[in-house]
């Protein structure tokens, strides 16, 4: 076998890629260094289009946006649509809307519209092109050959490198197709063999260094694998088309999952004989979640966050349960840096952006997803919202999510905007909303259309009482009562009934009453709000008007 020569590899060049005329020069030429101030960051997130957009997503593209515009810079969205097989009809607009309900701004990339900047096209099936002019150039300089080996073949050599524990892979005297002649390459071609473009590797025992900004120093054995770069579609691998992408719109950081640590090696092989700079590599920690141990409930286990087992991967989760934006941004900054929460409790007001973000203070040893935490964040979040705010963010939710609750927020604006002021002022500011689901759930008795009656009146005094409560109350009912004047009243009629005004009396000497103020107030609640436990009667009263109040309350009297 004859060995392939520098001309040759021109010729196979040509050969492998008729149709590319144009120079990696060219490429530099068209998408120039970008021209943004010093030490501007820019960075990206290349998601896939599979159809499920992932938390770790949004993850990724937080600590993207923020050093992003934090520094000037650009951030950007690329569409990783290199694996065809996972592609799903629709994927690549519920990615888009999904970053577009979270409040990622993109500056430029893919957008519903197509695509948005002068570093495009931000989808890689879309640049096919571009990367066949570097393909050219690595068989060129001999840095990378086709590959006819087939499915059996590889199969069979992994079994072989299984058998004597060896790394598995194409390399070394396992790369069958490495030295094949120029000859033989084009009549395997005409003989319509299916092939790929392998890297040509050195076999070394070299080791390469990289300084992740999370991580700090990442020691590995330097790349010995032929591995692929053009699949037999002439598609790219994740591989090439990361470093070919990432230096063409000129990433300054690489902001991705740590599943991408142990391909560092061909990433950085590339970008060395490519002869170009490497990015700042941010390998991101898996997200993760504490539960009781299974076999041992006593002991709690950390575990990897599955999409089958934990709803909450999935961004579509935090849509449909109408979580706020605000609060996933909140929760993911918790997570993400260590100092987030004790800057939010000094500066409880400040919008996120505030906060000086920085990669030194992230998490290497996995990020925790605790719904528990989520649920307090949401509240406190949602709690420091004025009405306006909430009103806004829950419409926008309903429209899209429960249609009929966003016409009623839409035709008793003024008396929602009312509600969502209830139990606003005072130094305990009322945090009881968590996501707009539960809203809906929560505010119901708001409106006459959702009123509906969930505790039991009897538990609190049997009918004759009640009878006799309400017809009291709404003799003595003046809704103009400030709340003192009210509950005083309430007072009154509590000892009238034979009903304890402190609670404590009832408790010690029960026999001695029908029931305390507590029954009292429960009944009046039940009445007007369908529940024991909801807010301040006096404000609800004068969110819901006096006629619907003594409409709610004529029923029982
Ligand atoms: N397409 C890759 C993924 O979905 C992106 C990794 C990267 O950001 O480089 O995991």
């Amino acid at each position: 076998m004859k060995r392939i020569d520098m001309m040759d590899n021109n010729a196979l060049a040509k050969l492998l890629f008729p149709e590319v005329t144009l120079l990696p020069e060219d490429m530099e030429k068209k998408f120039p260094a970008r021209k943004l101030p010093e030490g501007a960051c820019v960075t990206r997130i290349g998601p896939s289009p599979t159809g499920f957009v992932h938390l770790g997503n949004l993850y990724n593209a937080i600590i993207g946006e923020r050093l992003a515009h934090q520094s000037q810079g650009v951030f950007y969205l690329r569409i990783e649509d290199t694996d065809n097989k996972r592609e799903v009809e629709g994927a690549v607009d519920t990615l888009i809307n999904a970053m577009a309900y979270f409040g990622v701004n993109f500056d430029e990339g893919a957008t519903a519209q197509g695509d948005n900047g002068e570093y495009g096209p931000y989808r890689q099936r879309q640049r096919k092109d571009i990367y066949h002019v570097f393909a050219k150039y690595l068989v060129e300089q001999g840095k990378a050959y086709p590959c006819f080996m087939t499915a059996e073949e590889l199969d069979a050599i992994r079994e072989e490198q299984m058998a004597n524990k060896e790394d598995p892979g194409v390399y070394g005297k396992y790369a069958k197709c490495r030295d094949m002649s120029l000859d033989e390459i084009k009549a395997a071609i005409d003989a319509g063999k299916p092939w790929v473009l392998r890297y040509k590797a050195d076999m070394n025992d070299e080791r390469i260094v990289v300084e992740d900004a999370v991580r700090g120093k990442i020691e590995m054995p330097r790349n010995f694998m032929d591995f692929v770069l053009l699949k037999s579609d002439g598609i790219p691998t994740y591989h090439f088309a990361h470093v070919v992408d990432d230096h063409l719109m000129r990433s300054t950081h690489v902001i991705r999952g740590e599943e991408w640590i142990s391909s560092l090696p061909m990433h950085v092989e590339l970008f060395t004989v490519l002869g170009w700079q490497q990015p700042i590599y941010c390998h991101t920690a898996t997200l993760m979640k504490i539960e009781p141990d299974e076999e041992d409930p006593s002991k709690l286990k950390k575990r990897k966050l599955s999409k089958r087992k934990d709803p909450e991967l999935a961004l579509a989760y935090y849509q449909q349960e109408g979580i706020s934006k605000d609060v996933v941004w909140e929760f993911l900054l918790t997570v993400l840096n260590s100092n987030y929460e004790e800057w939010r409790q000094a500066n409880p007001d400040a919008p996120y952006t505030d906060f000086p973000y920085s990669i030194e203070k992230m998490s290497i040893s996995g990020a925790l997803v605790d719904m528990d935490k989520l649920r307090d964040i949401a509240k406190d979040t949602i709690g420091r919202m004025d009405a306006q705010t909430v009103y806004e963010n829950w419409l926008g939710w309903c429209e899209e999510y429960n249609k009929d609750f966003a016409e009623l927020l839409t035709k008793y604006k003024d008396r929602t905007l009312a509600a969502l002021n209830v139990g606003k002022s005072g130094k305990k500011p009322r945090k009881d909303i968590e996501n707009w689901k539960q809203a809906c759930d929560f505010m119901s008795f708001y409106y006459d259309e959702t009123f509906k009656h969930e505790d039991n009146m009897d538990e609190q005094a049997d009918k004759e009482v009640q009878k006799q409560f309400f017809a009291k109350y709404l003799e003595s009912y003046d809704h103009a009562d400030d709340s003192s004047a009210w509950f005083d009243k309430v007072r009154k009629i509590t000892e009238e009934l034979g009903f304890a005004v402190k609670p404590k009396d009832f408790k010690k000497e029960p026999e001695k009453f029908k029931g305390s103020i507590v029954h009292i107030t429960n009944m009046l609640r039940i009445a007007l709000t369908g529940r024991a436990n909801a807010p301040d009667i006096h404000e609800v009263s004068h969110v819901l008007g006096e006629d619907m109040v003594r409409a709610r309350l004529s029923k029982w009297a």
